[in-house]
């Protein structure tokens, strides 16, 4: 694909993401989707509404209605789309950096779309071949109300209210000025939690952090866990599908730990978890103990998606699916990462027990990685180095997995070489118990491509 990523399309709004690009982008959906409506949303950035008002002119001259639903998460969103039978259009750039926006889009089953059903809009974007209806089918837009309040109350019939409520639980929030804030708030204090907040005004300015939630970005999400006495602390992304997690310590939790943490307790033999082929050990660790299977991916969240339902047709059970970025998915509820159903599941662990944050993610504390980088000079030598990976992949004691780069899976340790899709370097990730035993496997391997 040429102008789709793995998740839509981003880019700095008002350069790359001009609305007029946008209108094209909409025109394209509405002539490919055989639909006459559609919803649109967006998060809060600055240039959230500018761009959705272009979306909804491209929708319509296209002859399809619009549904504005005004700032929601995406998981708000998809449940829309889900519940009306109707596609929909995301003004979003996710965890990007204030200036940037993108558009994401959903099929009518709340599910984004497949990569075979992206190409066919994009083929219609790169011709310009939209459908103009006569001007008396051209689509009408109309706004609708309280799809944050149904997304609320959907997710809280979705989770163990009960017990969460039981638990008596503070819950620590950073919804990082994202769509998230004016859902998760409320969100958590329905499900009988006590709610803390920083960073959870809605500002497309984004004043006081960046929208990613990585452990650089939330020091003031920690101390605030660290200096109350809150049980968890959340973060969301700038359209909250993410949730990143702090222990009552205020300590950050690794994305890798949580996600472990939730799968050892959706795991039961014979079902399968997906993930992408830089999936942590300790996903690997928790699918061996369980006797369940590791599944992975290219990397890119459509590519996981993609795997669930082909999996799902094969009469697979996949009860979790996801990335140690915050990304999860539990497609018995959704194909879609959403991080106020991902938190109150994390909360039920907490309320099981009831067991302390930390304790629920020790078990997956103690691994370490290690990452290097090999430049490479132009095509040739780039080539050159990945037949020297491969010759040394198979030599080696080791699964060899090629779904994307090559994998080396040892049991107890990984080593990862892929290139990078935007510099020109080669990228090694090992995983293992040990530092030294990480840092030996991504030695051997970059001395291997430096050899070229
Ligand atoms: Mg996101």
């Amino acid at each position: 694909m040429k102008v789709f990523g793995s998740s839509g399309v981003r880019g700095i709004a008002n350069e790359k993401l001009t609305p007029g690009f946008v209108l094209q982008v909409a025109q394209a959906a509405g002539s490919a989707w055989d639909t006459d409506r559609a919803a649109i949303g967006r998060d809060t950035r600055a240039t959230g509404q500018m761009l959705a008002d272009a979306a909804a002119s491209g929708l319509a001259s296209a002859g399809v209605d619009v549904d504005r639903v005004g700032v929601v998460p995406t998981p708000g969103l998809q449940a829309y789309a889900e519940r009306e039978g109707i596609p929909a259009l995301m003004v979003t750039a996710s965890h990007n950096p204030p200036q940037h926006n993108g558009v994401k889009l959903v099929g009518s089953d709340g599910v984004e779309l497949s990569r075979h059903e992206l190409e066919r809009v994009e083929d219609r974007l790169l011709d310009e071949d939209f459908e103009r209806v006569p001007w008396d089918e051209t689509g009408v837009t109309s706004h609708v109300d309280g799809v944050r309040a149904d997304y609320v109350a959907e997710v809280l019939a979705a989770v163990d209210r009960e017990a969460i409520a039981a638990a008596d639980l503070t819950v620590a929030l950073d919804t990082g000025h994202g769509a998230g804030s004016l859902t998760s708030p409320e969100f958590f204090r329905r499900l009988g939690c006590s709610v803390l907040t920083v960073n959870a005004q809605p500002d497309g300015h984004f004043p006081g952090r960046n929208p990613e939630p990585v452990a650089a970005n939330l020091e003031d999400l920690g101390r605030l866990v660290a200096t109350t006495d809150a049980d968890l602390g959340v973060a969301h992304d700038g359209d909250a599908d993410r949730a990143i997690f702090f222990d009552e310590r205020g300590e950050f939790v690794e994305g890798d730990a949580a996600l472990a943490a939730l799968a050892a307790r959706e795991l039961a033999a014979g079902d399968a978890v997906v993930s992408a082929v830089n999936a942590s050990q300790r996903l690997v660790d928790v699918a061996d103990a369980a006797g369940a299977t590791l599944s992975m991916t290219p990397i890119g969240s459509t590519n996981i998606i993609t795997r669930i339902r082909s999996l799902g047709d094969e009469g697979a059970n996949v009860p979790i699916a996801g990335e140690g970025n915050g990304g999860i998915l539990f497609p018995d509820y959704r194909i879609a990462r959403d991080g106020a159903y991902t938190a109150a599941r994390f909360l039920e662990l907490l309320a099981d027990g009831p067991t302390p944050a930390s304790e629920v993610v020790a078990p997956f504390d103690d691994y370490a990685n290690v990452r290097e980088n090999v430049h490479y000079d132009d095509e040739a030598d780039r080539a050159a180095m990945l037949d020297a990976i491969e010759d040394a992949a198979r030599e080696a004691d080791a699964d060899l997995d090629t779904t994307d780069g090559y994998r080396l899976d040892y049991g107890d340790a990984w080593v990862l070489a892929r290139p990078s899709g935007t510099e020109p370097v080669i990228r090694i990730y090992a995983e293992a118990g040990s530092v030294e035993r990480a840092q030996e496997l991504a030695s051997w391997l970059q001395d291997a491509t430096e050899a070229v």
